[in-house]
């Protein structure tokens, strides 16, 4: 006998725009505003299904990452269960928060404001950076320094902050190598099992696997057998590199 729970959830497909060729640059800020409008509603809505316990929204970019839709799209799984990755983090910031009694991401995000070389650019409460373990080239979170578990929590102001981070993240992404940039997006927010999480705090994650014009990073034996990353370059040098772009389109409007 092989154990394994019933097969329960939702897998949902949520199309960015009837334009077959549009990125979420192209589409503008205000197209990724009403991106975060529909994530949020489709978080809530999942959420409150009987026996989902976490909904987990992200983005496949690119062939390299696997994607036969190029329609463009994000997708959204319900999940019976909380999934590992998300639950380490919990159980982290969890200790952490019964040890210091603060938040482990509010004080992370004041160390990196200090030291500002990791810093790519900010948008309200929203600060984009490279964080000091990326594991991929490039690798950006972009977090609120606001302590919020998830888009439930932001009023409309910072859905614009936050869709102006996302649509900031992909512009300057596209320019690194001129082309397209393959990158898987997820967003981390709190479980809907019902449980108290005050010391979660929200945040998205990009992971692109484009390191040079005609390189690939690959999860090879070392990070897939290991769990253990391998770069070549440091975050600041990345960040640094970020920075340097113009985000035309995404003023403060
Ligand atoms: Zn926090
Ligand atoms: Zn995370």
């Amino acid at each position: 006998m092989t154990p394994v729970l019933p097969a329960a959830g939702y897998c949902e497909v949520l199309l960015y725009s009837a334009e077959h060729d549009a990125t979420l640059v192209s589409l503008g800020r205000k197209t990724v505003y009403k991106v975060v409008q529909v994530w949020r509603d489709r978080y809530e809505e999942l959420g409150r299904q009987p026996g989902i316990e976490y909904v987990f929204i992200f983005e496949n970019r690119g062939r390299e990452v696997g994607v036969t839709l190029s329609h463009p799209h994000g997708q959204i799984y319900a999940f019976p269960f909380v999934p590992p990755i998300p639950k380490r983090e919990l159980e982290n910031l969890e200790r952490y928060w019964y040890q210091h009694r603060r938040c482990l991401l509010c004080d992370q995000l004041q160390n990196e404001l200090a030291e500002s070389t990791r810093i790519v650019s900010q948008y309200g409460q929203f600060v984009v950076l490279v964080p000091f373990y990326a594991r991929f080239p490039y690798e950006v979170h972009i977090i609120p320094q606001r302590h919020c578990g998830s888009l439930s929590d932001l009023n409309p102001q910072e859905d614009w902050d936050l869709a102006g981070a996302v649509y900031d993240v992909v512009a300057r992404y596209d320019q690194v190598f001129g082309v397209p940039m393959p990158y898987m997006m997820v967003l981390h927010q709190t479980p809907t099992d019902g449980g108290a999480y005050p010391y979660h705090h929200f945040h998205l994650e990009f992971y692109p696997l484009q390191r040079s014009p005609d390189k690939l990073k690959y999860r090879a034996g070392c990070e897939t057998g290991a769990g253990t990353f391998i770069t070549d370059v440091l975050p600041e040098d990345w960040a640094k590199q970020l920075r340097q772009f113009e985000v035309p389109g995404c003023s403060g409007r």
